[in-house]
């Protein structure tokens, strides 16, 4: 995911061109969201997956504009769609959804979230973790699907440490060999040169805490029992998805196959960070597939929150049908 705050100045659209009608609207949209409620609303969401309790545990939002995450839009018709879903055409808002699975006496939560690496408006994992009555410490293990700083940027306290001191950490063999081992060539991205560098920077610094003990793991090993990874190679070298299953009951995680339904599914727009986007592509379509076909309970990690619903398959292509909210 491509939003850091060094990004945001130089990557913003420029809105002098819009409508002055949908610029005050987009500002006035803007400005309800963020006022919305003073006392906030929670950001963590309970659900169980046959024996295993699960909750979606939000880490905040990132962001950046629409066009990174829908690369090969015409830009007309990516304006049209996001105004017909009331949506800002200058930027297109992500969710930060970890997933924290509790099975046989263990606290394993999927994808550390950004913190403050692509932005200020991450970082909430940590007062949603406290929110359900939890410290770092009570987790036994952390899995990243990838090593983009938007998964991996929690691993780090402020002043160096681990920020969950107990934790094992899994991340993908052929990320780790890629980003951290080397000098990864970025050039693949739709983005300035200082953006890449920054990137590259924000993963070696959020993994470095916890590069002394490090499980590297292969897309499609199972990392405990109820927990399994699955390839989906193709944003990043070794991307995984993840299976939660117990019983008859399955959830799948579908990291960043795709970052929101509305460009990436309802319309098969490409993002723009697939490094490989035609592996990237086969991966998506394959997983949706698998999806559709079983009728799976999803999680998208940059997903409207909770970011919980099902692949439908139409005659074009794909369409997301978010879940019904559960008390
Ligand atoms: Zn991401």
């Amino acid at each position: 995911m491509l939003t850091a705050a060094s990004a945001a100045a130089g990557l913003i659209l420029p809105t002098g061109g819009m409508a002055v009608a949908q610029a005050a609207s987009t500002a006035s949209s803007t400005a309800q969201a963020q006022s919305g409620n003073a006392e906030g609303n929670v950001g963590y969401y309970r659900l169980s997956v046959g024996d295993i309790s699960a909750t979606v545990l939000s880490d905040g939002l990132i962001g950046g504009p629409p066009r990174i995450y829908a690369s090969n839009a015409p830009e007309a018709e990516l304006e049209e769609v996001l105004r017909q879903a009331f949506l800002p055409t200058d930027r297109l808002t992500l969710n930060l959804n970890t997933l924290l699975i509790e099975t046989n006496g263990r606290r394993i939560l999927l994808e550390a979230g950004a913190g403050q690496t692509m932005g200020p408006q991450g970082g909430r994992l940590f007062e949603n973790l406290a929110a359900i009555g939890l410290r770092p410490e009570d987790i036994d293990v952390v899995v990243v699907s990838h090593t983009h700083p938007d998964h991996v940027g929690n691993l780090r306290t402020t002043d160096g440490g681990k920020a969950f001191p107990r934790a094992t950490v899994f991340a993908p063999r052929a990320d780790w060999d890629f980003f951290i081992r080397n000098d990864p060539d970025l050039s693949y991205m739709p983005v300035p040169e200082d953006f890449r560098r920054h990137f590259a920077a924000a993963i070696r610094r959020s993994v470095e805490p916890v590069t002394h003990g490090i499980e590297l793991y292969e897309a499609g090993a199972e990392i405990v029992p109820g927990l399994t990874t699955l390839p989906a190679l193709g944003h990043t070298p070794g991307m995984a998805n993840f299976l939660v299953h117990s019983g008859n009951d399955q959830l799948l995680l579908t990291a960043d196959l795709a970052y929101h339904p509305l460009v990436n599914i309802d319309h098969a727009w490409l993002p723009g960070p697939d490094r490989d986007k035609d592996t990237a592509l086969a991966s998506r379509r394959r997983i949706f597939d698998m999806a559709a076909a079983d009728r799976l309970p999803v999680l998208g990690f940059h997903f409207p929150f909770p970011g919980i619903g099902r692949m439908l398959k139409t005659d074009t292509g794909y369409a997301w049908v978010p879940a019904n909210w559960q008390f």
